[in-house]
């Protein structure tokens, strides 16, 4: 019975965590009720507060053991609903696991516990001149944790590669509550790549508790340019002309007119010129003569797309006060409309300019406010729908939209995510990319780790996939937990 296995659980955790880290209030149970997109919501059963590798592992054994669904979690601001509890599963929070155990600048790497925030790490790897490449814009917040669940990209991805290629080894607690390690210091693996199936598996498969991340030299020279064009099409074509040319750019970023807007009205001002339909944000890193060649580059594939204007930074202050608009244009949408829908599709580079231009078509075919900023240079799109989640007809104009999108996407020749995963969100669309035969595959894998599909349910796989996905616990069991703890 439900409620005796809960009693028998609280009385299991009640002798590996101080009470102060067991969540059960409904109030405090519902700050974790979503992520960083506001479209799913569901409140946990419970929330645990874990703060080292024992206690995670007691954790998930007593869950395991239970038969308690739980959802690992780290800052919470994933965009694709990936930390939303379903099924009232518990939070098992890892952000108290914070600490940089070493850093070793011989062998260039790290070993960092999940809940380090990813600018805390490019920080302490910075007093021995190296660096942690990926650079979510949200990487103030986000943890490594949720990084490496969800292959975390960033604007200097393009050049160094998404998280996983960052990734060397891994220490996770599987869904039963085993610890395991995948992967190795070197980063050298016999056999298949169990290190590469963990990364981006989006807490489905278990919970990283230590990651061995590799660092790299932070460059010597860095270049940061800024070029406005008359139409996005121009700053599209510009940006394939720039590797066309051999340029490898650190960075090639797009933000559109309304996300201009919006920025050079905020607090993340940058200086944009906001009579432009497009400003392109390039960055260039190397020796000074790569930095040279490179500016060559940059300035004549502008120059060829008829640039409005081009800015040249190489100073700090001016560099950052350039990437400041990027990396708050998400932020600074909040002016525009109450909620914000951050889509992330992939197209082939080519088809850019022409798949922004249909976009642009569903966003007046419903009636929505859709603005674009975007690593151009992976051709990972993010149209971003600003709507109020409080209007039930506007929010379904929403969903439809973003599905059309995400269509438009891969009948291009892309995919369904360049970086902020699949969870809730897009679950459902799998089947776009899949055939049935490969989502059988797929759900097959996880269940040989998860048979009880307690880590993570309803996420990433079509709904009712797994063998024992939610629904066994049945409603009211929040409430009861209240009761039994309270
Ligand atoms: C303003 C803004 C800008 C953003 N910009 C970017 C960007 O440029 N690039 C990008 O890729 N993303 C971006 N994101 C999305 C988000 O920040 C990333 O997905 C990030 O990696 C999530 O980290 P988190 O700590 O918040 O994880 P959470 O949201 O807490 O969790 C995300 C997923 O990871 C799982 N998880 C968390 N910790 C662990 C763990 N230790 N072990 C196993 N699974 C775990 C969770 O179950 C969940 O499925 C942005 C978000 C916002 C709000």
């Amino acid at each position: 019975m439900p409620g005796r296995s809960d009693a028998a659980l609280f009385k299991t955790l009640a002798r590996i965590l101080p009470r102060t880290r067991i969540i059960t209030d409904s109030g405090e149970r519902s700050l974790y009720d979503t992520d960083g997109l506001a479209l799913y919501r569901g409140v946990p059963g419970a929330v645990l507060l874990l703060e080292n590798a024992e206690e995670v592992i007691a954790a998930v054994r007593a869950c395991h053991h239970h038969e308690v669904p739980f959802v690992p979690r780290g800052a919470g601001t994933g965009l694709s609903g990936g930390a939303v509890p379903l099924d009232e599963a518990w939070i098992l929070d890892v952000t108290g696991m914070d600490r940089i155990i070493e850093i070793d600048p011989l062998e260039s790497l790290a070993r960092i516990e999940p809940g380090v925030v990813n600018l805390d790490l490019d920080r302490a790897a910075s007093d021995y001149g190296l660096r942690y490449a990926p650079d979510p814009s949200s990487q103030r917040a986000c943890t490594l944790g949720g990084n490496i669940a969800e292959n975390s990209g960033g604007p200097h991805c393009f050049r160094h590669g998404m998280t996983t290629r960052h990734i060397l080894a891994l220490e996770v607690v599987l869904p039963d509550g085993t610890l395991t390690s995948l992967g190795s210091r070197s980063g050298a693996t016999a056999g298949p790549d169990e290190r590469g199936l963990f990364v981006g598996s989006e807490g489905t498969l278990g919970i990283a508790i230590e990651a061995t991340v590799a660092l790299i030299r932070r460059p010597e020279q860095v270049r940061t340019f800024l070029a406005s064009f008359s139409s996005l099409a121009a700053s599209c074509r510009a940006v394939s002309r720039i590797i066309a040319s051999g340029a490898r750019p650190a960075a090639l970023e797009i933000l559109d007119r309304l996300t201009i807007a919006a920025v050079e009205a905020s607090v993340f001002r940058a200086g944009y010129p906001t009579d432009a339909e497009a400003v392109l944000l390039v960055e260039g890193e190397g020796s000074p003569a790569e930095i040279e060649e490179e500016t060559a580059h940059v300035r004549a594939a502008c120059s060829a797309e008829g640039a409005l204007t081009f800015e040249e930074a190489d100073d700090l202050e001016a560099r950052t006060r350039l990437w400041r608009g990027r990396k708050g244009a998400f932020g600074a949408m909040g002016r525009v409309a109450r909620d914000l829908y951050v889509l992330d599709g992939v197209v082939p580079r080519r088809a850019l300019a022409d798949v922004i231009e249909k976009i642009a078509a569903i966003g007046k075919k419903y009636e929505l406010i859709l603005s674009n900023v975007f690593h151009a240079g992976d051709g990972n799109l993010h149209p971003n729908i600003s709507f109020d989640a409080r209007d039930p007809e506007q929010t379904t104009r929403v969903l439809a939209a973003g599905a059309e999108i995400l269509e438009l996407c891969v009948a291009a020749g892309g995919t369904l995510s360049g970086e902020h995963g699949i969870g809730i969100e897009k679950r459902d669309h799998m089947g776009l990319v899949f055939t049935e035969l490969e989502l059988e595959t797929q759900t097959r894998l996880r269940d040989a780790i998860d048979p009880r599909g307690l880590s993570n349910p309803g996420k990433v796989f079509p709904g009712g996939r797994s063998c024992v996905e939610a629904g066994h616990r049945g409603p009211g069991h929040a409430a009861r937990v209240e009761r039994i703890i309270g």
